[in-house]
């Protein structure tokens, strides 16, 4: 169902809020995120609500009765402060709910003047969380990403063995996941300087981004089950940007035995709109893994899913410094990558997370791991773009940068864009560097 195209998808079709049809916009009426909000300013409690153009859809003020009970009960569920609820009834409701929104926002829709009574301007709008998120996976789905770190941190086994056989990840924090423009503090902590033989603690040295798509489970398993690859997507609610803030100094210095743990726990920063699967059909392609055409273990294998399994979404990754802020000069791009780049889909993601019985909840999260490309331009890190802090980027700005600094603020953005069908975009995440 999540793969197949429909009405919804029809590159034609434009919405009577007017900013929803701007081609360079993020959220056309074939997009329809969901995300939770209230107007900024009040204590008012928090919502759902969907983007469309500049503006959000209140669902919690969106009294209208639905012919279709599937989507009266999805409504229902998206309105509140969490959209866990909404998460669980599966993709049947999703796309009920999904429709129903596309032909209440459709140019020529009959309820035109009830429903623009629910618009919230998005520059009036705070946004939060979408999910209550229980726990937290960040994988590592891309080889070339694998393939640059691995070289610095074990130059004589920069890519370990069991990297061709499943996707790899740890468990992360979740108590520190922000939306986009969440404070984030440079954290403090040991590391071991070059040539030192013993630690020495302080304000992180080495403070990095990391370029990554983060997905939403939807459905969750019970303990014991195992969730099979081919069923895998329809587990998952949507996708996300998520910046895994990194401390590499303190990262490579804990990092054995037991992999991430303060280098990683401090910050994460996830960009607020979900955008469902559904909404992202038309820009699907072949999963590839390069440079093996070595057969899976079965239950990581579908030739049915691998068939579209990756997304051609164009990633980026810009720096404002607060020298350019304070000349009100734009951000400049960094660097620019593509999920199609992972190695591993979504699917074989979830499927390998629960294969051992592991249950997943809705609303957890999963980062896909930094998106590096095969290109030095395509680089989804700093420690990559510097070759491990060992070459300096110079900005156009005429500053230099080898990692952060304080006051830099970095955006993350997403755009899928394919011929015949309208181009949708992910919004940002965002967030500025403050003092340790
Ligand atoms: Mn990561």
């Amino acid at each position: 169902m999540n793969a197949a195209l429909n009405s919804t998808h029809n590159g034609e079709t434009r919405s009577w809020v007017s900013s929803a049809n701007d081609p360079k916009g993020d959220f056309p009426i074939q997009n329809l995120p969901f995300g939770v909000f209230r107007r900024r300013g009040t204590e008012k409690q928090f919502r759902g609500g969907v983007a469309i153009g500049d503006q959000i859809v209140d669902l919690a003020a969106l009294q209208v009765p639905l012919d279709d009970p599937l989507a009266a009960r999805a409504l229902s569920a998206a309105s509140k402060a969490a959209l866990n609820e909404l998460m669980q009834q599966g993709p049947a409701a999703w796309h009920a709910l999904r429709l129903a929104l596309f032909e209440m926002l459709r140019e020529g829709a009959t309820r035109q003047s009830q429903i623009s009574r629910c618009l919230v301007p998005q520059a009036h709008a705070e946004l939060t969380l979408p999910a209550e998120i229980g726990d937290y996976t960040d994988f590592y789905a891309s080889k070339y990403h694998a393939l640059a770190v691995g070289k610095l941190f074990r130059p004589d086994n920069p890519l370990t063995p069991n990297y061709a056989w499943m996707p790899i990840g740890y468990h992360g924090r979740v108590s520190s996941i922000g939306v986009t423009e969440q404070a984030v503090r440079r954290p403090k902590g040991q590391s071991l300087p070059k040539g030192a033989d013993r630690p020495v603690f302080g304000p992180s040295k080495r403070l990095d981004y990391e370029l990554e798509v983060g997905i939403f489970v939807g459905c969750g398993n019970a303990q014991g089950t195992s969730v099979p690859v081919d069923a895998a997507e329809a587990h998952i609610f949507g996708l996300c940007l998520l910046n895994d803030w990194s401390a590499r100094d303190v990262q490579s210095w804990e990092g054995q035995p037991l992999g991430p743990f303060l280098g990683k726990n401090f910050a994460t920063t996830i960009s607020p709109w979900i955008i469902t699967l559904e909404a992202l059909a038309p820009f699907r392609v072949p999963l590839v893994r390069v440079g093996t055409d070595q057969p899976l273990l079965p239950y990581l294998e579908s030739a049915q899913v691998h068939a579209a399994s990756g997304f051609d979404m164009e990633l980026s990754v810009h720096l404002e410094t607060a020298a350019m802020r304070s000349r009100g000069a734009a951000p400049e791009r960094l660097a620019r990558s593509n999920f199609r780049h992972a190695h591993w889909s979504i699917a074989q993601m979830l499927a390998h997370h629960t294969v051992g019985g592991c249950n997943l909840r809705p609303g957890d999260l999963f980062g896909s791991g930094t998106l590096s490309g095969p290109l030095p331009e395509e680089a989804g890190s700093l420690l990559e773009m510097t070759h491990g802090g060992s070459t300096a980027i110079n900005l156009k700005s005429g500053e230099q940068r080898m990692f952060l600094e304080d006051g830099d603020r970095v955006i993350l953005r997403a755009r899928c864009e394919r011929e015949g069908f309208a181009s949708i975009g992910l919004g940002e995440a965002s967030a500025l560097i403050r003092p340790a």
